[in-house]
């Protein structure tokens, strides 16, 4: 049997149970600790409280995140972060930002010549807080996976940037060596 309890709801009395998981005694009685379901084990003669909310994941410096640009205004990205690396997954996307100046060392004048908007990127936490600050300039971050702004085909590595090999537009961007989609082999005549 299963229900919902909030804090400080009377689970029952310490006649009946003792105080499991989640729950706590107070003057002769099982209380709930948190928001979940209360769970009666009979077999046990235990009270406990399974909690709702699972612990979330949230960005800490240092990680790596994988995230998209979602847009792109002066020199600054508005970027959602989908996932952390090696973490679980999160329950909401959460926001953040990356400034011209994170985007590699000294050669990107314009953010536009290292991102694009819709582009997948991996980049490094810099801060505990919202919004957070991301950084693609160590080698191993910066663009993953991007889709062509003119026919939406996937962009393959090309040269140190990326190239469309439907319309053969060619786009700048600080390319992550973990780029998903590698040149085809040139073929030989
Ligand atoms: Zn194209």
């Amino acid at each position: 049997m299963k229900r919902l309890v909030l804090p400080g709801e009377v689970l029952g009395t310490i006649e009946e149970y003792i105080a499991g998981k989640g729950a706590y005694e107070d003057g002769g009685e099982i209380c709930a600790q948190l928001v979940g379901l209360a769970i009666f084990k009979n077999d046990r003669k235990e009270a406990l409280v399974e909690p709702l909310v699972k612990e979330v994941a949230v960005p800490k410096k240092g990680n790596f995140a994988i995230g998209q640009v979602e847009g792109v205004k002066e020199d600054l990205a508005n970027v959602r972060i989908l996932q952390l690396e090696g973490k679980r997954r999160l329950t909401k996307p959460f926001l953040a930002v990356l400034h011209v100046s994170q985007c590699g060392r000294g050669f990107v004048k314009s953010i536009g010549d290292a991102i694009g908007i819709g582009d997948f990127i991996r980049a490094r936490v810099l801060t505990d807080w919202p919004p957070y600050q991301l950084s693609i300039a160590e080698r191993s971050c910066g663009v993953i996976y991007a889709l062509c702004p003119f026919c939406g085909k996937a962009l393959v590595q090309y040269r140190g940037g990326l190239k469309c090999l439907d319309c053969g537009k060619l786009f700048k961007r600080k390319v992550a060596p973990s780029y998903v989609i590698k040149p085809p082999r040139e073929k030989r005549p």
